[in-house]
């Protein structure tokens, strides 16, 4: 059972009124909701949703090309954007007679970002006992009826009150019908009072989950902060290396060659600092330590370059939505002084993590001639790195399905 999504996004957001000195945007729709346009976000959580078998979004004219250009950059698939009407209603029927030959229509609020999978699911199975199932909130708070004069007439029983938002997924021939018969359907706020109006079974589907509409500029701003605290992880880790110095080996330290007569023995060629990098993004990541994944048993790690190694476990570690934000990082080493070369490690460092030079530190210290490292036996290395995961563009959407 597939459905054609019908996005109503052609509003002109007359009720939402931003504070001034906020960027222009020909519509909220457009305004970043946490980075990523309004719009972006809700047509983008259908997009990894099997039952979808095709999106028209219905848009003013006017803003046709910037939701073209939205489609591009976030890689919509089967998407028309067609011109909306008058008002919602119309634009709905505008977009239904784009659809292609699919028995049911699921219709969506543009400006409702928030899709649960799981709402989705239950939508489509209780369509198939009626002639459409709305997606629904039970009413909460008690409600009075009151008279044109503000004198109250009525309590509403609110156990058979539910407010109706979106999707609304509908048997496609039936809303027609009702756009057929009806002379006020452009007048009617949501599909199912088209379908109430030529007496079809229309089911609500109630839930317990936030699913706004985002209409004023508070509900814009709860929306943020809402995505900012659930959508966002920041966690640091920690790496620590050490090796032994000989003679005969080359001094690799944070991807360079410093030139001394000893360097670290190792099954890599042993540069500590990278080592140590390794671990902290590891460690902030949850994904083991550098041994787990470079064993000093396996043949094919011999006199690997500690960069290739960070490269890695880096792309590894990004794949999984991590930012790297900053890395500070200590070098504890007796002789050589490190000064001259602290400068073009620091640069190095930033060229293989792809980020700026300051988000990089790299410090270095004696031991005052103490303990293995103090009399120059060994070289070692502390880091500490900073990182962010990039939240879903819909925090409740699931995985995309391969
Ligand atoms: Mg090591």
């Amino acid at each position: 059972m597939r459905a054609s999504l019908i996005v109503a996004a052609g509003g002109s957001s007359s009720r939402f009124k931003s504070p001034a000195g906020q960027p222009a945007y020909p519509s909220k729709l457009f305004m970043p909701l946490d980075g990523h346009p309004l719009l972006a976000r809700t047509v983008s959580a259908f997009q990894s949703y099997p039952r979808i078998a095709e999106t028209i979004l219905a848009v003013p004219e006017a803003t046709r090309k910037e939701v073209k250009r939205l489609a591009k950059d976030y890689g919509w698939k089967n998407v028309k954007v067609i011109p909306g009407g008058g008002t919602r209603s119309e634009s709905v029927f505008k977009a239904l007679k784009k659809t292609g030959n699919h028995e049911w229509v699921m219709v969506h609020d543009g400006a409702r970002p928030f899709i649960h999978f799981d709402h989705l699911e239950k939508l489509f199975k209780s369509a198939q006992k009626a002639d459409g199932v709305i997606l629904a909130k039970k009413v909460v708070p008690t409600i009075k009826k009151a008279d044109a004069a503000g004198r109250i007439r009525q309590t509403l029983d609110r156990s058979m009150l539910f407010e109706a938002e979106t999707p609304q997924l509908v048997k496609k021939s039936v809303l027609q019908k009702a756009y057929r018969r009806l002379p006020h359907a452009f007048q009617m706020t949501d599909e199912a009072s088209l379908l109430e109006a030529v007496d079809a079974s229309v089911q609500v589907l109630p839930h317990t989950g936030w699913n706004p509409k985002i209409t004023t500029y508070e509900d814009w701003q709860l929306a943020e902060a809402f995505l900012k605290n659930r959508g966002e992880r920041i966690a640091t880790g920690f790496g620590r290396d050490l090796h032994r110095l000989v003679k005969g080996r080359i001094f690799w330290l944070g991807g360079m060659k410093i030139p001394f007569d000893k360097g670290p023995l190792g099954h890599s060629d042993g540069d500590v600092l990278l080592h140590a990098v390794i671990d902290a993004l590891l460690g902030a990541a949850g994904k083991g330590d550098i041994g787990e994944w470079f064993s000093d048993r396996d043949a094919k790690f011999k006199n690997i370059a500690s960069s290739k190694m960070l490269e890695k476990v880096y792309n590894a570690v990004r794949s999984e939505g991590w930012r790297l934000e900053h890395v500070d990082t200590t070098v504890f080493l007796e002789k050589p002084k490190l000064s001259p070369y602290k400068q073009r490690i620091k640069a190095l460092l930033a060229r293989l993590l792809e980020i700026p030079e300051d988000a990089v530190s790299v410090k270095a210290k004696t031991m005052e001639g103490l303990g293995e490292i103090g009399e120059g036996l060994a070289v070692s290395a502390e880091a500490v790195v900073t990182m962010r995961k990039r939240e879903a563009l819909c925090p409740f959407a699931g995985k995309k399905k391969k």
